[in-house]
């Protein structure tokens, strides 16, 4: 999922102050996962910024809404009345979120609520970790499902630096070593050979190095 963590309300407060009907918007997706943009995190907004407003003497008035995803038309569509209706909209879902409500509705100034971090997991309660940078070109069967792009933090792509030390990494001791991770899953996989196969140096141009990617799937193109 797409991880990402609300703003400072003390920022928040800062981009809307020029506004007095606003619309946070949330979406139900990602950034309901990881509690920086559902439903009870609009609510909870909402109310704090109803508030801090109220004790400085200023108002504005708050409307909640929260649709599916807002990265797809169908749900996008939901929010339209209640953009036409407010002078801006502050949009809870990732950077991709709201550029796509931004889009949508031309006219209407779109903020963005939520700092969006990386594509990551749920590690346990409260702690997400990144896995995956979107390379573009996924090699994963080789690494036992471990990805030394993301996770090593010298993108070794053909074993270890040798400076990790009891399973950590030598950059940062408090995260493991990928190279670790990835030879003791080989290894219970009965997979070492893998670590015989030589990868050549990256392509980066299926990635965001090689400038704005774009998916098209011609077989579903109407
Ligand atoms: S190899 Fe590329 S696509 Fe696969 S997990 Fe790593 S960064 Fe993501
Ligand atoms: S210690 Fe491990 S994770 Fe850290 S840079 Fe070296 S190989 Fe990569």
């Amino acid at each position: 999922m797409i991880v990402g963590e609300q703003k400072p309300i003390a920022e928040i407060k800062r981009m809307v102050a020029p506004y007095k009907k606003l619309l946070i918007l949330g979406c139900g997706t990602c950034v309901s996962t990881c509690f920086a943009g559902g439903k009870d995190e609009v609510a909870t907004l909402a109310s704090a910024l109803r508030l801090a407003f109220r004790a400085e003497g200023g108002e504005i008035e708050v409307e909640e809404l929260t649709v599916e995803r807002q990265c797809e038309n169908e749900f996008i569509q939901e929010a339209a009345a209640g953009a036409a209706r407010n002078s801006a909209v502050l949009s809870l879902a990732c950077g991709a979120g709201v550029q796509a409500i931004a889009r949508r509705f031309g006219r209407t100034p779109v903020l963005p609520g939520v700092n969006t971090s990386f594509i990551g997991v749920l590690e346990r309660q409260g702690v997400f970790t990144e896995e995956c940078i979107g390379c573009g070109n996924c090699e994963l069967a080789v690494f036992g499902g471990i990805c030394p792009i993301t996770r090593c933090s010298k993108k070794l792509l053909n074993g270890p630096c040798g400076g990790s030390q009891g399973g950590k990494c030598e950059i940062d001791p408090e995260t493991d070593c990928a190279w670790q991770l990835i030879i003791d899953r080989l290894r219970v996989l009965g997979q070492m050979d893998n670590l015989r196969t030589y990868i050549p140096p990256k392509d980066w141009r299926s990635s965001i190095s090689g400038g704005p990617r774009k998916l098209v799937r011609e077989d579903l193109i109407v």
